[in-house]
């Protein structure tokens, strides 16, 4: 088991952050009950002992990776309802994604693929960054999903890949962290 909430000494500092340049907003998308709110919640540091439906939650954290702060606007938001607007608004905001699937359930690994045609097809030009997600890789017996097809299909969509479990919280630093490399190595090289 990975402390990540725990280990407040080095790699967590504070929520907020006062440069604008070092906040990312990064939008959670996937299928219901693929365990995006589980994985949001373990990142902003709330854990509730029993699950509670919220109709959306943002969490504002700041993290060190590599040495540097970065701090995480994560926005589980995706089913708060089924509205166009929101959706699109979604699609649009982001400045970096998380496409969830369960690894126990095939049509959310389909999900995940159509997820990633919509946001290619909001974001054409743009070169954003994209984390596959395969959660739930406890559930050793009724998995459906395979890891060689999560990455296979993470190397078809030119996205990172991650197999995570938020019962155990194994990955899901790893997870947060990947994805402020990812920004920052886009930003780097425009910079250049
Ligand atoms: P969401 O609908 O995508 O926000 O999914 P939730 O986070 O609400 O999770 C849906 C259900 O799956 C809940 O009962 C969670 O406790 C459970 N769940 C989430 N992540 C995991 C995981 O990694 N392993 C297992 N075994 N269950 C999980
Ligand atoms: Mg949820």
């Amino acid at each position: 088991r990975e402390s990540w909430a725990s280990d407040s000494s080095d790699s967590v500092i504070s929520s907020g952050s006062d440069s604008e340049d070092h906040v990312f907003k990064v939008i959670l998308l996937g299928e219901h009950g693929v365990g995006k709110s589980s994985l949001a919640r373990i990142f902003g540091g709330v854990e509730d002992l029993h699950d509670v439906e919220e109709a959306g939650n943002t969490y504002d954290r700041s993290i060190v990776v590599d040495g540097e702060e970065a701090c995480l606007l994560v926005f589980d938001i995706w089913e708060q309802d089924d509205n166009h607007w929101l959706h699109n608004q979604c699609m649009k905001m982001g400045d970096a994604y998380v496409i969830v699937y369960s690894v126990t359930d095939k049509s959310s690994f389909e999900k995940a693929s159509e997820l990633r045609i919509q946001l290619r097809r909001a974001r054409q030009s743009e070169d954003i960054p994209i984390i596959l997600v395969g959660n739930k890789s406890d559930l050793v017996r009724s998995r459906e999903v395979s890891v060689e097809e999560g990455r296979a299909c993470a190397v078809v969509f030119d996205c990172k890949f991650i197999e995570t479990s938020a019962s155990l919280h194994h990955n899901v630093k790893d997870l947060f962290e990947g994805i402020v490399r990812q920004v920052r190595l886009r930003k780097d090289s425009k910079e250049d």
